[in-house]
């Protein structure tokens, strides 16, 4: 099976559920704090980072499976399609804000919280948004997270935000980044400082995504698991496949020099 296919989604979410795994958004994670439950579940988190239409795809896909996903717009066109936005609210799905206000006003922490402040209200247009999550924007050289040593969020009727209220020392974390499922080796922003070596070491890194179903399949995956995707990258059209490995490849090499500097 065609890695980073709508396909091998459909099955790598399939082999979750056969293997028990109950297929929450981050909204549910925040209000449950599951650390003490016996159950196993995974996160689902988007980042639509762009091409919002392929978001809707892998939102029906989770809707005909009987799953809950979270799904972080952007504010810039190349995410916010107010249409799809809709209609992944339809299909019973968590919308939040990925935001990177910081990076979009040049570092300067009032101007983006007004802009922040904004945006979320836009949002809360189509959905009562109650999570955010910061956009990694690796070629900027703010840090949007870093709103939060001047605000917060909480304020805001926000109640969580992944890099700040999830507990990684029970929630294992994986992110297709890098266009494969060991990227945080190639990461600027999306890792979990601390933990990702931890991890590793206990085997817990797999590159291709038929790799880690059969991970899931010799139940080697732990019993909690936040799994981000970025739809922009799973796609059944062969030259917008095509088209996505390359131009990821690039940034891999990009980002591989920039973390040896
Ligand atoms: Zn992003």
């Amino acid at each position: 099976m065609t890695d980073f296919t709508l396909d091998i989604y459909r099955t790598l979410l399939e082999t979750l559920q056969a293997k028990g795994y109950r297929l929450i958004s981050y909204r549910e994670y925040v209000i449950t704090r599951s650390r003490d439950l016996d159950e196993k579940f995974v996160i689902l988190r988007h980042d639509v980072d762009a091409k919002p239409l392929n978001s809707l795809r892998t939102a029906q896909i989770e809707h005909a499976l009987g799953a809950k996903a979270t799904y972080y717009f952007r504010c810039g066109k190349e995410s916010n399609n107010p249409e799809i936005i809709r209609a992944i609210v339809q299909l019973g799905h968590e919308i939040g804000y990925h935001y990177e206000d910081m990076s979009l006003c040049g570092g300067d922490p009032e101007k983006a919280y007004d802009h922040f402040k904004t945006w979320l209200d836009y949002f809360r247009q189509y959905y009562a948004v109650e999570t955010i999550c910061m956009h990694g924007a690796p070629t900027s050289q703010y840090d949007s997270k870093d709103l939060w040593k001047h605000y917060n969020y909480k304020d805001l009727n926000i109640l969580g935000e992944p890099y700040f209220d999830t507990d990684f020392s029970d929630v294992f974390y994986l992110t297709d980044t890098g266009r494969c499922w060991d990227g945080y080796k190639v990461s600027v922003r999306d890792k979990i400082p601390g933990y990702q070596e931890e991890w590793t070491k206990k085997g817990l890194s797999w590159h291709t995504t038929p790799q880690l179903i059969r991970a899931i399949e010799a139940d080697q995956l732990p019993k909690h698991v936040m799994m981000t995707t970025h739809p922009q990258r799973w796609t059944n059209d062969p030259k917008a496949w095509y088209l996505e490995l390359v131009m990821q490849t690039t940034k891999n090499i990009i980002k591989r020099l920039w973390i040896k500097n």
